[in-house]
């Protein structure tokens, strides 16, 4: 088990987690581009019970749209910050707000036919043009998700 830790920008948000693996998967989505200003965003799925908040979660705002997409950040520094995955019992953690430089793979790219013309990084893993199952994804990623 690896123990990792991660913070926002300006450090009032803190959190930690437990995984035997890191496997991210990267989404190409507009909506993605813009909630990171850059090409894509890269992100984990952490089990809830293997997830500690360490400092700051009253300092969390939040957006939603009517798809079903959501996005916390930190209200001070505006960076992205673990949100829950839908109705599961994971958490989306953004994988840039990690601390130090732990081994990460990506498995999963999503949404590869909204790619923006300059989004130029070598891709690795299973490339999807859209969304497949979810089912899939989760099992790519090698995370159960009870609901
Ligand atoms: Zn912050
Ligand atoms: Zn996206």
């Amino acid at each position: 088990m690896e123990e990792v830790h991660g913070q926002c920008s300006c450090g009032a948000i803190g959190y930690k987690f437990s995984a035997k693996s890191l496997i991210a998967y990267q989404c190409h989505c507009s909506i993605c581009r813009k909630a990171t200003g850059s090409a894509f965003s890269t992100t984990l799925l952490v089990p809830e019970r293997a997830f500690t908040w360490l400092r700051g979660e009253k300092g969390i705002s939040s957006y939603a749209k009517e798809n079903g997409y959501k996005v916390n950040f930190c209200s001070c520094c505006g960076s992205p910050v673990p949100n829950k995955f839908r109705d599961f019992s994971l958490l989306c953690v953004p994988v840039g707000s990690i601390d130090g430089a732990p081994h990460i793979d990506v498995a999963v790219q999503l949404y590869l036919g909204s790619r923006a013309q300059w989004d130029s990084d070598t891709l690795t893993g299973r490339q999807f043009h859209e969304m497949p199952r979810l089912d899939e994804v989760l099992e790519f990623l090698g995370v159960h998700g009870q609901r």
